[in-house]
């Protein structure tokens, strides 16, 4: 029996999953993500609980299949080119390290970028295989992404395949993005442009959310019991989402768009709006596409990670 690891990387935690070649899922295990001499102690780290758990099956090196890798930026070839979110600096080669770590040239590595990973593991999982062409979208703190073309995982000649939040959108709003750039759709969907929006409606006009402390959540509740303020900062949100979708379809024209991340918690309520907007915009049989929520919560990154592993 080959054992395999699919381990999501992110600012703050990273998560294992652990699966045998049956594609069962054994076990998980959560950690912090280290935040000095990052390169080393994550390797380390990473090697430490890989062992503690084959030691646990009582099995040896030689029955791991494989480890992939989820990292919270553009990956190139196995390189972290630059992740501001990993402090590794630039272009750090995690897939050799790993493999030096173990001292097993031969072990297989791979890694993908959590976004394009978690779309993977969303694809792979809970009969949506027998689709050729899905996107996922993740919306949280940032909005990304991941494009299924012909069963594939698109990840483009920079990485950057699937950095979907960055489509330009409202060039003259003003808004400073994460990526540099000005307008994304990310400055209006992702949660500090859903607070501004938010914020500079309530200089105008009244609302149960005036003097709290702004979230996603909070403002998804108030709209649905029926705030007027928030009800606009969701349609702002669900226009800059259909609009991103029906831009992404005229190329993809996918079959599903799946929807995951915190902001997503929202669920049906989003989603119809969403939609509503999607189909004001979206041209030829493109209007076909239907959205739905993601399943795998928190875990799709891990899983896709695994079912990359089998995949190469
Ligand atoms: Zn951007």
């Amino acid at each position: 029996m080959k054992y395999y690891f699919g381990i999501d990387i992110g600012g703050t935690e990273i998560k294992f999953g652990f699966f045998d070649e049956m594609k069962r899922l054994l076990g998980t295990t959560k950690v912090k993500t280290p935040t000095e001499n990052v390169r080393e102690e994550l390797v380390d780290l990473l090697y430490d609980i890989v062992i503690a758990r084959l030691q646990k099956e009582k099995v040896t090196l030689d029955s791991l299949g494989g480890i992939g890798l989820t990292i919270p930026g553009p990956v190139k070839d196995g390189v972290i080119t630059f992740c501001p979110n990993l402090n590794v600096g630039y272009d750090f080669d995690i897939t050799s390290a790993v493999k030096e770590k173990f001292n097993k040239p031969s072990l297989k590595v791979v890694v993908g970028n959590d976004a394009n990973l978690a779309a993977y593991g969303e694809y792979k999982i809970l009969g949506r295989s027998n689709l050729s062409n899905m996107v996922f979208i993740t919306l949280g703190t940032g909005v990304g992404g991941g494009v299924i073309v012909n069963k594939k995982l698109v990840t483009g000649f920079s990485g950057s395949a699937g950095e979907i939040g960055h489509i330009p959108f409202d060039l003259n709003n003003g808004r400073k993005c994460g990526c540099g750039g000005v307008g994304c759709v990310e400055t209006v969907a992702g949660t500090a442009g859903m607070i501004q929006t938010a914020n500079d409606l309530m200089k105008k006009e009244k609302s149960i959310m005036k003097d709290k402390t702004l979230t996603p959540k909070l403002i998804f509740d108030s709209a649905k019991e029926g705030d007027l303020v928030a009800l606009k900062v969701v349609d702002s949100v669900s226009y800059a989402i259909g609009y991103m979708a029906a831009t992404i379809s005229t190329i993809v024209d996918p079959e599903v768009f799946v929807i995951g991340g915190g902001v997503a918690q929202a669920g049906q309520f989003l989603l119809s709006k969403i939609n509503y907007h999607y189909q004001q915009l979206a041209r030829f049989g493109t209007t076909e596409a239907r959205f739905e929520l993601a399943k795998l919560g928190n875990d799709a990154g891990f899983y896709g990670a695994f079912y990359l592993l089998l995949e190469d």
